[in-house]
Order: C-alpha cells, then structure tokens, then sequence
C-alpha cells in the first residue's frame, strides 16, 4: 500500500476536480451508452476522463474515482492542469499568451497591456471580474466577425448567445439563432472566426452538405487548418476557466 499523502485529493464543489500537491487536475465526466461499467482513463488534453454508464450516478462515480486514487497518482505527470482564473495564470487570448496580473493600485477595471491581462480591485473579486471580461470580449469579437460574415451573405441571424457548452463550439437553430462558446476568445483567431464562418453559412444550409461548406469555404480561406487546429487542441481550451473556490 503506497503512502496515501502522496495521493491527489478529490474535490467535489462545485466542479469535481483533484489537488495535488500546487496543482488542479480538472475531470471530465462521460457518459457513455455503450459503456456496461465504470471506466477511469488519462487524456493528454482533456485530464482525468470518467466515463459512466447512463444509469451510474455521477455521485457513485465519483466514489469509484476516489478508490482509484492510487492509479491516479501514478500518472500524474501526464494530467494535464487546470488554469483557473486566478493571478499569474496565462490565457490565450485569440493566441496569444497573456498573463493574468493583479493591480489592486491601478485604476480602470480589466484590460490587456503588452501581454499581460490587468485587473484591478480586491482579491476576492480577481476570479469573476476576469471571467466576465473574458465573456463580454468574446461577445465583442464574435459578434463583428459574425457581423461581416452575415453581411456577406445579405442575412441577418435572429440573435447571437454565449454558452459553455462541453460538447460544441457553435451552433445554429431552426430559427436562425447563433449560439457560441465564450472559449473561442482562447483559441487563435483563424480558428475562432472559422467557427464564426461555419455558424453563418447554417444559416443558409442546415446541414452539412457539399453546398454548405462550399459556402464556408467562400467565407473563410483557412478552413482546413482551423478543423486541424481544433482536432489537436480543441480539448485544451476547456483547462481554461475551471470553476475552483481556492478560499482567497
Ligand atoms: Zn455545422
């Protein structure tokens, strides 16, 4: 039996995630309708993957995952970590790193300056202010980019909504309503206005058809390498961000 202080520890609120050691290894939980019984695995991208069968309950997996701790630990050097919100994290903002700099004696609220991502006031406060100006700028952009894309097409979407969907970067209703991840604002802007681009083109074509990414590919010159891109590092980005109360 290995010493059990070397052990990551497993918290549940409000995200699961484990401690270990400075470090947050974020969880992803699965649910899987071919799976017949738990299932615990390593993901270079995504972390530490759960995958449950739809009649486990996310409680018993958790129960199942602190047992297995042990193995856990053992691969902790492939995890890759979490990077909440927090001082002196680094975010890709369109790309590009900037590192997130607490300036409780500057004034203004929160803005970018020679890579670096300025927020002022209390502590406390660092986590939220950062995470709502990650969303109103991702708003910001998303929004010119499907701007010049709808005008291309002479449409005009019914409305344009920021989700944390796990599963999607975009998509596109029947009643012609553009729903977007905030995470596009962390990815490079080639690939963020790619996914801009194919959002768009739904509204003319709601599928995927020959004639749907021909008209994708008239709005948007790099749509191969941006699908590269988000097949190699799409999971990445959802390190960013991880919900953690770390009592500051
Ligand atoms: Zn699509």
């Amino acid at each position: 039996m290995p010493d059990h202080r070397t052990y990551p520890k497993l918290v549940v609120a409000p995200a699961p995630y484990l401690q270990f050691e400075n470090a947050r290894f974020p969880i992803e939980i699965r649910r899987s309708t071919r799976a017949s019984r738990m299932k615990l695995r390593i993901d270079p991208r995504a972390g530490v993957v759960l995958v449950l069968p739809l009649r486990v309950s996310v409680r018993n997996g958790l129960a199942f995952l602190e047992q297995e701790l042990g193995w856990i630990a053992g691969k902790i050097g492939r995890i890759p970590t979490a990077v909440p919100f927090r001082d002196g994290e680094t975010l890709p903002l369109l790309g590009v790193p900037h590192r997130i700099t607490h300036a409780p004696e500057r004034r203004g609220l929160v803005w970018q300056e020679d890579g670096k991502l300025f927020v002022t006031g209390r502590a406390e406060h660092l986590p939220r202010r950062v995470r709502d100006w990650v969303r109103a700028s991702a708003r910001a952009e998303i929004g010119r980019r499907a701007d010049v894309y709808a005008n291309m097409l002479d449409i005009k979407p019914k409305g344009i909504s920021l989700r944390d969907q796990k599963t999607r970067w975009g998509s596109c209703s029947s009643t012609g309503r553009l729903n977007f991840s905030w995470r596009l604002l962390l990815m490079p802007e080639e690939v963020m206005s790619y996914i801009v681009a194919h959002e768009v083109a739904h509204l003319r074509h709601m599928n995927h058809s020959p004639a749907f990414w021909k008209l994708v590919g008239e709005l948007h010159a790099g749509v191969a390498p941006a699908k590269k891109w988000l097949k190699t590092h799409g999971a990445e980005i959802h390190k960013y961000g991880v919900e953690i109360e770390d009592g500051l």
